[in-house]
């Protein structure tokens, strides 16, 4: 063991001893810093891990670097400042008290700025202490989660996505709906739900090809898609050529107006259709409801039934429109009609 360094701020000796040369040739990436939190040892490992060698950062507080673009704490950063209460801040995985009780656990996205591509780390921060309990460094070891990182995201993907148009599936639809309306509940603001079909498309299968169909779709649900705006909007494959919009905190009047948007933007695409029985170009009929959950009110089966029937309306009444639940049944009790009344603002031809 070397001598201990003049300067009193230099507590860790990492002379080349038999325990540093160990940690310097050991496979997992491990770094450690000092109280004053600069950097003593700088293995091979994080070397190659991070694209930085150790001469460039060795005596310096410059560890941030090799793993983010701006300056920030590391974990062992946290842990020799003692800051539990700020993981959350910089962490979006971590846990404090990580190994063996002592010092904190993380996971993160790191910009790897030497390397030029992002990895995820999992990153354990422990600190050592002396004999009489001070303490005289931390040790920050790291793990390359990329890979399982990258596998899990597909998977979710897979578990939420529809395969054909890139949509959230009907899984994910049902979740998304059941939380949606819960805080509907709470919040008691109103919820609109949108239900797109398109029209005639078994004839437009028939015609075309169902490769044909199937690009048709993913068109529709790109319109769709473009309609939900807002973070918390949801555009979703109900099913078949069935599409469902779910749209938190929107009023009636808005949800029609989108529903209109998304209707004339399909026609606007001016797929060709052309089959006996149907018009021209593909068209849509959308269902639209909107309700402000009461507090007896178990679950959104209303709603959606509510938007399936303005749907069935919809296509009763020739195709090519959007019929709103609410309206519709305004305007039969207030008409006296036997029948649905097609709101004037959003009727449209029938293909
Ligand atoms: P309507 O106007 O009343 O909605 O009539 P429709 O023909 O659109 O409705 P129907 O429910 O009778 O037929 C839906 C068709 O959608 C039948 C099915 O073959 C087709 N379909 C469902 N999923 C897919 C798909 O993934 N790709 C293709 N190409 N066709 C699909
Ligand atoms: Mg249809
Ligand atoms: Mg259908």
């Amino acid at each position: 063991m070397a001598k201990r360094g003049k300067t009193p701020a230099k507590t860790v000796d990492v002379a080349d001893s038999y325990a540093v040369r160990l940690m310097q040739h050991l496979v997992v990436p491990t770094f450690v810093i000092d109280p004053k939190r600069r950097v003593v040892i700088w293995n091979r490992a994080c070397e190659r891990l991070t694209g930085v060698a150790a001469s460039e950062v060795i005596g310096t507080t410059k560890h941030w670097q090799a793993f983010y673009e701006s300056k920030r704490p590391c974990l062992a950063d946290l842990v020799a400042l003692d800051r539990p209460e700020q993981l959350p801040e910089y962490y979006s995985e971590y846990a404090a008290r990580g190994h063996n009780g002592l010092g904190f656990s993380a996971e993160n996205w790191c910009v790897m700025p030497r390397l030029g591509n992002q990895l995820y780390l999992a990153i354990d921060a422990g600190p050592i202490h002396d004999e009489a309990g001070n303490l005289i460094a931390v040790v920050e070891t790291l793990r390359d989660l990329t890979g399982q990182k990258r596998a899990e995201t597909a998977l979710k993907e897979l578990a939420t996505k529809d395969g054909l148009t890139g949509l959230s599936n009907r899984r994910s639809f049902d979740e998304m709906l059941m939380s949606e309306w819960s805080r509907a509940q709470q919040t008691q603001r109103p919820m609109s739900l949108l239900f797109v079909d398109v029209d005639h498309f078994k004839l437009f299968n028939d015609q075309h090809g169902h490769q044909t169909g199937d690009e048709c779709l993913r068109a529709v649900a790109d319109v769709v898609s473009r309609h939900a705006l807002r973070p918390l909007d949801l555009a979703s494959r109900y099913g078949g050529e069935e599409f469902a919009l779910i749209l938190p905190d929107m009023s009636c009047d808005d949800a029609c107006v989108i529903a209109e948007e998304i209707r004339r933007a399909v026609m606007a695409l001016a797929i060709a259709h052309g089959a006996i029985g149907a018009g021209n170009h593909v068209t849509l009929s959308v269902g639209v409801a909107s309700h402000i959950p009461g507090e007896a009110d178990g679950g959104p089966d209303r709603l959606l039934g509510s938007a399936d029937q303005a749907l069935y309306a919809a296509k009763r009444l020739g195709r090519n429109r959007v019929i709103c639940a609410e309206r519709m049944l305004a305007e039969f009790a207030g008409l006296g009609r036997d029948g649905v009344q097609v709101p004037s603002s959003t009727a449209r031809k029938s293909a």
